[in-house]
């Protein structure tokens, strides 16, 4: 006999029973928002239905009573790092205040309904980034998307002989992460010759996007005290998607002998909702099985649990807007679905090690996945890796596209579903390309 799956729980906010809502009552993301008609301040807040409760405002009026003066405190700061810093035991309790206070049976709905300044409508909010990011890291977590780009530069050993040992990563850049909508101008750059030939200076011709979710770290480690991978997971808060912009050409100059830099580090866009963990349990699943002759991970990157669980089933899309196809009226064109739960490494093993050699994460420090593309051909979260057969990407309307133009929209988004249960939305990621700026001028200007 098959169990009947428990029905969703509701909210006293109708848009959030929907059965297409993005944020019904088994979701409640954290994001910072402001809302430009009342000048307020970003503060941050909880998305259920078409609205957005706002955290500082449940604080001020007695609502988060008895969870703490530290949470109370967190919820009246610009960023969630402090919230973040609080660990898993606060944040359960937050969670299971808000689901009580917006839940159908809640006690206090009418009374909460009634305060002039607790929801602001999603549709009136200005979003901004969910935390103050000090340290932002990328990984290579996909092996189906090392295995594609090595194929373009290595036909006869895609993979590095490290790869399926230690998880690999780079230092990113914290200070060029933007929010979701946020143009991204083309950058320019060094960009390499024909072979002989010097480079030359100026706007990248090969931009591309990747696919990519990150982490949220939640307490931090002391330096020189590695996490292990038994207690990782539950240092994490959240989730965001995130778009990794990359320029190839400046990128394929430079990478050599140190890696990434100028060709990453102009914009990178993260998705303006936090989607935590807890919301995110239903979802979890065994990462993939190792193919056969593949090392197990060494022991301190190796837990029963992490390996019965810890990856997560969350379907990723990216769509692709061109500036004609909106100028036409086109919808967005799919050109990617893949899914969270190809990587092959969990969550948890990258932040255990992350801090292995002693580093340090901060609450609000973010480890993205790197581009998470899967087995099959439409699963390829990059262009590069999309036009690696040679055709470049149809559009509709005859346009085609190797790289990314001026005015081209790259679309993130993300869902979990199982039968039963609400589905959960990992939000989206937007961004536009914007023109390059005009090149710098060649007189000093004074100072
Ligand atoms: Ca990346």
């Amino acid at each position: 006999m098959t169990a009947v799956p428990a029905a969703p729980p509701r909210s006293w906010i109708a848009e959030a029973n929907l059965e297409d809502a993005d944020f019904p009552l088994a979701h409640l993301p954290y994001g910072v928002f402001s809302h430009p008609l009342h000048k307020s301040s970003p503060r941050p807040g909880v998305a259920i239905g078409d609205r957005i409760l706002d955290l500082a405002a449940a604080a001020g009026h007695g609502l988060l009573a008895g969870l703490g003066s530290d949470l109370d405190q967190a919820c009246r700061e610009p960023a969630l790092n402090a919230l973040m810093a609080l660990g898993p035991r606060v944040w359960s309790a937050l969670r299971a205040r808000l689901t009580d206070l917006l839940s159908e049976n809640s006690s206090r709905a009418a009374a909460l309904a009634r305060l002039p300044d607790a929801f602001t409508p999603l549709a009136d909010a200005v979003m901004h980034l969910p935390a103050l990011v000090r340290g932002y890291t990328d990984f290579y977590a996909s092996i189906h998307h090392a295995e594609n780009v090595g194929r373009l530069f290595r036909p006869d050993q895609p993979l590095m002989p490290n790869y399926k040992w230690v998880p690999i990563g780079y230092h990113g850049r914290a200070s060029s992460l933007i929010v979701s909508g946020a143009p991204v101008v083309r950058p320019c750059g060094q960009i390499p010759g024909p072979p002989g030939q010097p480079p030359s200076y100026g706007p990248s011709r090969s931009l591309d996007f990747e696919l990519e979710a990150a982490f949220f770290a939640g307490p931090g480690n002391a330096l020189g005290e590695p996490v292990p991978i038994s207690g990782a997971g539950a240092r994490i808060f959240g989730v965001c998607l995130l778009n990794d912009w990359s320029a190839r050409d400046i990128q394929r100059w430079e990478y050599q002998p140190l890696g990434p830099f100028l060709g990453k580090n102009f914009a990178t866009s993260l998705s303006p909702w936090v989607v935590t963990m807890e919301a995110l349990e239903p979802y979890r699943v065994p990462p993939p099985p190792r193919a056969a002759g593949d090392p197990a991970p060494l022991p301190y990157l190796l837990d029963a649990e992490d390996q019965r669980r810890g990856a997560i089933d969350a379907v990723l899309e990216v769509h692709i807007l061109s500036a004609r196809m909106r100028a036409s009226g086109v919808a967005p064109l799919l050109i990617c679905r893949s899914n969270l739960r190809h990587l092959y490494w969990t969550p948890a093993q990258l932040l255990a090690h992350h801090t292995s050699n002693g580093c340090n994460l901060e609450p609000g420090d973010l480890l993205a996945t790197g581009t998470v593309s899967g087995p099959a051909p439409d699963a390829r979260g990059c262009l590069l890796e999309i036009a690696s057969g040679g055709s470049p990407l149809a559009l509709p309307g005859g346009e085609s596209r190797a790289w990314l133009e001026d005015g081209d929209e790259v679309i993130l988004s993300g869902y979990c579903q199982r039968p039963g249960l609400p589905r959960i939305s990992l939000g989206r990621c937007r961004g536009a390309v914007a023109s390059a700026l005009p090149q710098p001028a060649s007189t000093v200007r004074e100072y």
